[in-house]
Order: structure tokens, then sequence, then C-alpha cells
């Protein structure tokens, strides 16, 4: 497992409250689990802390129509 923090990460923006996590007051490390990347982030705005996840790929079932 890999870790890289600070800014020009691809989560950019709070998912809770929008809020720009490139201020510098706001934290974002990327981390791997196998080809999944993770963030962990947290926000100065609301103060949130969260892990967002960009998979590496997404299985979905369709629904009947
Ligand atoms: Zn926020």
């Amino acid at each position: 497992m890999g870790v890289r923090s600070g800014g020009n990460t691809d989560v950019r923006w709070c998912p809770a409250c929008g809020g720009d996590l490139n201020d510098p007051q706001g934290f974002v490390a990327e981390y791997w689990k196998a080809k999944d990347r993770w963030f962990l982030t947290w926000c100065s705005r609301c103060h949130t802390t969260a892990q967002v996840c960009l998979p590496h790929r997404i299985t979905a079932t369709e629904p009947e129509h």
C-alpha cells in the first residue's frame, strides 16, 4: 500500500459540502488497495472526514425494464 498527499489529487471537492479540499487547511491523502484508489479527506469548511474510492472496476446490476 502506498500513500501520496498534497495538492493536485483527483479528489478536489469535499463529498459532504463541496468545499475545496485544496484549501491550505484541507487535507487529502491518496492510498491504494489492489487496483482501487482511495482518498482520505478532511474538509476545513464542514470539518468532515471522509474516504472516497475511485475503483478500478465497478460491477453493477441492471434493473429490469
Ligand atoms: Zn466539507
